[in-house]
């Protein structure tokens, strides 16, 4: 870059604006509060791909790739479903929705930093292509990943995340319920909401808005805030915390949750890092 110009940010009112808080407690403030006080600008001459291409292959796919690539396919609606997670029942069931009303589905794993604890990509992924080989119409689906740490900024993120799915030939993205929230900064429907906020034509990506899905016992498959009318009883619920205890102790997770082919090489990963629970006894 050919530094042209140096400037200072006004760090509260920048998070006022996209965070809408400026409690360093959240992680986008404190990303922004940490920042050097001095910004550079000027023309950018080469632009690194930051080593992505080298470590993620076929995976790591540009703009340009994956609008070719829909080209190929004939594709015109293509709806982005943005995961940071392994896929389980509810994310699949969100990308068969989305599948159902258009030509197909970009399974978008973001491949930025990760919290401590996450998935990493490559196991993220290989249970993505399972999940995708089991249960899905070979033509219905492509998986890529993407660059981005998240800011987790809700309804703004949704916002930027539509952006970028634009730039990637994307005429659709899945907003779920929360989107990119953290903690209760943000309210369920708030990244929803922001769609209608914008001027009409600000955006060419537009949402597909669905509330959080589940499996529901009384319903008898996949359902939603929306669609279910029953209560939490109901409802099978498996926390991230839940699910990872069961996945390292080898107990059960069950099939309405998520899918065996994905569950097996999670529990796989699990092992490979956590010496078993019982052998500390
Ligand atoms: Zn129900």
């Amino acid at each position: 870059m050919r530094v042209t110009e140096k400037y200072a940010i006004d760090k509260a009112h920048e998070c006022a604006r996209v965070f809408r808080t400026v409690d360093p407690a959240h992680p986008g403030v404190r990303m922004v509060m940490d920042q050097p006080a001095v910004n550079l600008a000027g023309p950018v001459k080469v632009l690194s791909q930051g080593g992505f291409p080298e470590t993620y292959g076929d995976l790591f796919m540009t703009p340009a790739q994956t609008r070719k690539l829909f080209d190929s396919f004939g594709w015109t609606r293509i709806a982005a479903f943005q995961t940071r997670n392994p896929m389980h029942r509810s994310h699949e069931y969100l990308a068969k929705i989305a599948i159902e009303v258009c030509d197909g589905v970009l399974v978008h794993s973001l491949l930025g930093a990760l919290k401590p604890g996450d998935i990493p990509a490559e196991v993220r992924t290989k249970a993505i292509a399972a999940l995708a080989k089991n249960y899905f119409v070979p033509s219905t689906i492509v998986q890529a990943g993407y660059p981005l740490d998240m800011r987790y900024a809700g309804p703004r993120e949704a916002l930027l995340h539509a952006l970028f799915r634009q730039n990637y030939g994307c005429s659709h993205l899945i907003v779920g319920r929360d989107h990119a929230g953290v903690g209760s900064y943000y309210g369920p429907f708030e990244a929803h909401h922001i769609f209608d906020e914008i001027p009409a034509d600000a955006l060419e990506t537009q949402p597909l808005t669905i509330d959080v899905a589940f499996w529901c016992y009384k319903c008898g498959g996949m359902a939603s805030g929306r669609t279910c009318p029953h209560g939490d009883a109901d409802r099978l619920q498996v926390s991230g915390t839940q699910l990872r205890k069961s996945l390292s102790e080898g107990a059960q997770v069950p099939p309405e949750f998520s899918r065996p082919e994905v569950v097996e090489i999670l529990r796989a990963y699990y092992a490979s890092i956590e010496p078993p629970v019982k052998a500390a006894a």
